[in-house]
């Protein structure tokens, strides 16, 4: 079997390259059975995105968190899934040197749970709960929180309110300068299931994009910046897509 022409610019940029980092987005994480919620049957069309907003909000969250944990609990607390493909062939390719880390816009911890090291998430992660208090700042897993049904759950060291350790809306990101300067200190941008839409990441890609370094897509549909990509594959199985190129990389070595 020989790859086609596009897996074959990929495979070839990626072994030539001296730091590649990896952008993923929503669509790795529906291949493991996490719903989009911002897709077309997500939950920003189901309940309307301004109800949404009102609740999954930092004001919300601060005046009336009994408010926000039902609306949480009620749409937003999902059953542990296990890692796609993707995921997993990404942690081996950290591990074999082929790429440097990644900068995610998902919540759902999968990159860490895959084995991955080296993840920045700008959004958080919904498998723990943070202490509000700062000078606490006490972590937990959702396994220790989530069985509570009812209520506000709280700290068991200072009896403060614990928060999803996602950001809210009114919430700025986390690790913009570590994200920022991953993205832009690489030789060569993966990005995988993002239609590059969502900020502040859409536009580090972006500013990385104009410095004419390669830019690589994978993702199912159109994004934004399919004009500035070197290659651009879409397809409806990233992981399929991620095993051709992680073979071909193994046979051609760095
Ligand atoms: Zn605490």
């Amino acid at each position: 079997m020989k790859p086609n022409e596009q897996i074959e610019q990929v495979v070839r940029t990626l072994s030539n390259s001296p730091n590649t980092v990896v952008v993923t987005g929503a669509g790795i994480s529906t291949e493991a059975g996490i719903p989009d919620f911002r897709g077309p049957n997500g939950i920003y069309r189901q309940l309307g995105e301004d109800r949404v907003m009102n609740i999954i909000n930092i004001h919300t969250f601060n005046q009336n968190p009994a408010l926000f944990y039902d609306f949480y609990r009620q749409h937003f607390v999902l059953p542990p899934v296990e890692p796609s493909k993707a995921h997993y062939i990404l942690a081996e390719m950290e591990k074999s040197g082929f790429i440097k880390g990644i900068v995610t816009q998902n919540i759902d911890g999968l990159h860490e749970k895959a084995g991955s090291r080296r993840v920045v998430a700008v959004h958080g992660n919904s498998e723990q709960y943070v202490c509000t208090n700062r000078h606490c700042r006490e972590l937990y897993g959702r396994d220790k929180v989530e069985p509570q049904t009812s209520g506000v759950p709280t700290c068991e060291q200072c009896g403060s309110v614990l928060k999803p350790d996602v950001i809210l809306f009114g919430e700025p990101i986390k690790h913009f300068t570590d994200a920022q300067d991953m993205i832009m200190s690489a030789r060569t941008l993966l990005v995988i299931g993002s239609s590059l839409t969502v900020y502040p990441v859409a536009g580090f890609v972006k500013a990385f994009s104009t410095f004419y370094q390669d830019l690589i897509i994978i993702n199912r549909g159109p994004t934004q910046l399919d004009h500035a990509a070197l290659v651009k594959i879409d397809r409806p199985n990233t992981g399929e897509t991620l095993e051709e190129i992680y073979y071909y990389l193994n046979r051609t070595g760095k």
